[in-house]
């Protein structure tokens, strides 16, 4: 029995279309780009197209129909009667395909995602392996200089150290900013030098099992400013406070305001524009999240970033990011690269 699947029936009034493929690889383990999975009370019915038809027959508790490559204008014919679809994940487009059949179609959010935010032993397992290569790559990494090599060479150097170390690959484009590239939170690494006596910071993850890992280090390459000296203990200090305060049952605003509140003491509250952290699981951003506007409470195996950042524009900027697991007596850490400021050449 696939205890994913029954956890989803007890949330449906209705059958349900999955056409998010990361859903469908949750919910069955098939990976695909042009996967529809319909999820009813005594059946579940997986549709691909040719391309996947040989791994999909082999899906077990399923029943595989391969279709069209079009799959939803294949698709909209065999469906009937009330069916719920992905309303965050059905374009346009797919919903003038399926208003062709029969079906009376029910807009539904985030009836996966709710599952997938909550992880279960194997996927826990695999964030944990996935992290404790993150953590190894950061500290092979921080062996090596950084002043001279460009954002991109670096950005590369993590890359391929996430292969060396086993990992499927980069959980998102690694992002390396140097100098005043480090107050832009999400900047592409260039082809920027790193110079001495300046913040870089690296954000970066890797894959197993498909399970994401997320982790951010700031660098200094010799001595700082002391703007930046202080902006590097502030941020520390507001993700420590963070970190004490996760747990189950605290709310996602709660979170973010134990970090936001003494950055905004030092006087960074403006410098700090984005959320405390995100869920994180087959996808690096997913539920919960953690900030001022989250409507979310934290539960048990939630897996979450803890990662509050400050940005001096035209002087560089410092992140610092651990990813957790939540339980009922606090976070279990796992990232273990240090959060001292590390400095280097
Ligand atoms: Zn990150
Ligand atoms: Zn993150």
């Amino acid at each position: 029995m696939n205890e994913r699947i029954e956890r989803l029936r007890a949330s449906l009034e209705e059958p349900l279309l999955v056409t998010n493929p990361v859903s469908v690889r949750y919910l069955t383990g098939f990976v695909s780009s042009n996967p529809a999975l319909v999820v009813d009370e005594d059946r579940v019915t997986l549709y691909t197209d040719f391309r996947y038809a040989e791994t999909a027959a082999k899906v077990e508790g399923v029943e595989f129909v391969q279709v069209k490559r079009a799959i939803y204008k294949d698709l909209a014919p065999r469906l009937s009667g009330r069916v719920g679809f992905e309303a965050d994940y059905v374009t346009y487009g797919i919903y003038e395909h399926l208003a062709t059949g029969e079906a009376e179609l029910v807009p539904r959010h985030g009836l996966v995602e709710a599952l997938r935010a909550v992880k279960d032993e194997d996927e826990l397992q695999a964030i944990r392996a996935a992290s404790a290569i993150t953590s190894e790559a950061y500290a092979r990494l921080a062996a090596e200089p950084f002043v001279s090599k460009t954002e991109r060479e670096l950005a590369w150097r993590m890359e391929q150290l996430f292969h060396e170390l086993g990992a499927e690959g980069p959980a998102f484009e690694t992002i390396v900013a140097g100098g005043e590239n480090g107050a832009r939170p999400h900047t592409e690494p260039g082809d920027r030098k790193i110079g001495a006596g300046e913040l870089v910071v690296i954000d970066a993850g890797c894959t197993l099992n498909g399970y994401c890992s997320d982790c951010t280090r700031t660098f200094a390459t010799g001595a700082l400013p002391e703007r930046l000296e202080e902006i590097y203990d502030v941020c520390l200090k507001a993700q420590e406070a963070a970190l004490e305060r996760i747990r189950a049952g605290v709310s996602g605003r709660e979170a973010d305001a134990a970090a936001r509140d003494p950055i905004a003491a030092a006087g960074f509250g403006d410098a700090f524009g984005h959320g405390l952290g995100h869920g994180v699981g087959l996808m690096v951003h997913e539920g919960p999240r953690l900030a001022e506007t989250s409507e979310d409470t934290l539960v048990p195996d939630n897996v979450v970033t803890v990662e509050p950042g400050i940005y001096l524009s035209g002087l560089g900027g410092v992140r610092i990011e651990d990813l957790v697991v939540v339980t009922d007596n606090g976070p279990e850490v796992l990232t273990s690269f240090t959060k001292e400021l590390v400095t280097l050449n």
